[in-house]
């Protein structure tokens, strides 16, 4: 391969390519993937605009060499490992802010800039684009739409793509497309923006979005609730998003992760299930906050804390958000076998969160449960010594249940993270042969050499894991 990629890297300035073996053992893995299962690319390149996009995909693609686009690397599934190796696009360095429109609500903005600082941008407007991860501030627009990111907020304003109009892409053979409109609705064509939606840097390579905005808040509050039974705090989520409450975030938080974060990251949670609120409102925010607690109590609500204050509603999201950490650093002999995130319709949520305790009591193994309650949607993590074959053999058998159960629930094996490398049997459990086989027929008619993140999404394409 080494005299291909001496023919593309000779088509960039030299800062803007590396053989070098730092770069790429940084480009060999993602946030969810072990040192064992990193592979590194032959050569990193930093484009810079699209024509540099352009050219590299064109001269790869008619060399036949694997490109795996990446970007901040916060994926959990090693959706952006270059699974066989060729060049990693590191698109990072295409951040910037093209255009903000406030009037017409819209931004245009290159993939590689970090959510936090869209909203950055757009402070002086009083504007805001309200949905994104809680890796937010570490991870770039274009890894979200490729992964069809969704966060905290997603309960009120959907997933990070319903904020998209528009994408610039780059298909394998170089050429340029422009997908969606800037219009907020469209009926023209097949969508091909929705096809780019959680195509995990398979399809094409985004360089330009376009997205809608929204004006901030001038009412927030944020609570906490504290529940005696599991049970009862999933089933007064339910309660709550049926009722229409109109809520911004509600998040749980079982005991088990409460314990973990207390030990690992100093904060003093009740050891109880917990339910983590926040209310969004121009006028009137209390009359919402009073709904949802009125709702609580008929669930036997122990206690309901609203916070008011900036520094106060700071401290308890950031309890939230490094919940992920707290469970890896809690027991240094263990680690997340699978870390899962399966969603389920909102009815079926307190028997998915149920059930995954039930599996974890029954065999004895923890699993600390946190998330996105108010899209059915579950963060659970089966904790076992990698040391110990017969705990990581039934930690497979559980993680496996455990998807299978939302499955059944009519749920999805996973609501946010994507397919990447680490769930890709579960497509197979998750749909039937014909959308499969039309998957891969759109795979090949986008990238008929499969040069675009190869060994991603479908399970019988060999990688080093098998
Ligand atoms: C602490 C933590 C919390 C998290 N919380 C959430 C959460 O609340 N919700 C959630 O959904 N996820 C969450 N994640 C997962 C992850 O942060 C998101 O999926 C994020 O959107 C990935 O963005 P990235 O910039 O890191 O992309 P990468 O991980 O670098 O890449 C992601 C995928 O996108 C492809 N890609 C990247 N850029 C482009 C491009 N321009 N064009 C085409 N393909 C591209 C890559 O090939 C890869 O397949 C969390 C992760 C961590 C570590």
């Amino acid at each position: 391969m080494s005299t291909e990629l001496d023919e593309i890297r000779s088509r960039l300035d030299p800062d803007q390519y590396s053989f070098a073996d730092g770069d790429r053992r940084e480009h060999s893995q993602d946030w969810g993937t072990d040192d064992a299962d990193a592979v590194s690319p032959d050569l990193v390149v930093w484009p810079e605009c699209t024509e540099d996009v352009s050219a590299v995909l064109a001269a790869a693609n008619e060399r036949g060499v694997p490109v795996t686009p990446y970007a901040a690397g916060t994926s959990l599934e090693g959706n952006p490992v270059p699974a066989r190796g060729g060049i990693s696009l590191d698109l990072t360095r295409m951040d910037d802010v093209h255009e903000i429109r406030p009037d017409g609500l819209q931004i245009d903005v290159g993939p590689g800039i970090y959510g936090s600082e869209i909203n950055d941008a757009l402070e002086e407007y009083g504007l805001m684009l309200p949905s994104l991860p809680s890796s937010g501030n570490i991870s770039t627009i274009g890894g979200m739409i490729a992964n069809d990111a969704a966060g905290m907020k997603t309960v009120k304003y959907g997933e990070v793509a319903d904020w998209l109009l528009e994408a610039e892409a780059v298909l394998p053979t170089g050429e340029v497309i422009t997908a969606g409109s800037k219009a907020v609705k469209t009926s023209s064509g097949y969508n091909l923006l929705d096809l780019l939606v959680g195509s995990e840097g398979t399809l094409a390579v985004v360089t330009r979005l376009t997205l809608r905005l929204t004006g901030r808040p001038e009412q927030v509050a944020a609570g906490r609730a504290t529940f005696a039974d599991l049970h009862d705090a999933t089933e007064a989520v339910f309660d709550a998003v049926r009722s229409g409450v109109d809520v911004a975030k509600i998040e749980l938080i079982d005991p088990l992760s409460a314990e973990m974060a207390n030990a690992t990251l100093g904060t003093d949670l009740p050891k109880a299930p917990l339910i983590f609120l926040e209310f969004h409102a121009n006028r009137n925010v209390e009359a919402e906050v009073a709904f949802c607690r009125t709702i609580f109590e008929a669930h036997d609500v122990e206690s309901f804390e609203v916070a008011r204050r900036n520094e106060e509603m700071a401290d308890l999201w950031e309890a939230r958000r490094e919940l992920a950490a707290a469970v890896r650093a809690y027991d240094p002999d263990l680690s997340p076998h699978k870390p899962g995130d399966v969603t389920v319709p909102i009815d079926a949520f307190p028997e998915m969160v149920r059930y995954i305790k039930a599996v974890g009591a029954e065999h004895d193994l923890m699993i600390p449960c946190f998330g996105h309650a108010g899209d059915g949607n579950v963060h659970y993590s089966v904790l076992v010594d990698p040391d110990d074959p017969a705990m990581v053999a039934k930690g497979e058998d559980l993680s496996e249940r455990i998807v299978e159960r939302a499955i059944e629930l009519d749920g999805t094996a996973t609501g946010e993270h994507g397919i990447g490398l680490g769930k890709r049997e579960y497509l197979a459990t998750e749909h039937d042969e014909a959308a499969i086989a039309t998957m891969r027929a759109i795979k090949r008619s986008f990238d008929p050499n499969g040069i675009l993140n190869p060994g991603k999404i479908f399970p019988e394409e060999s990688t080093p894991r098998e």
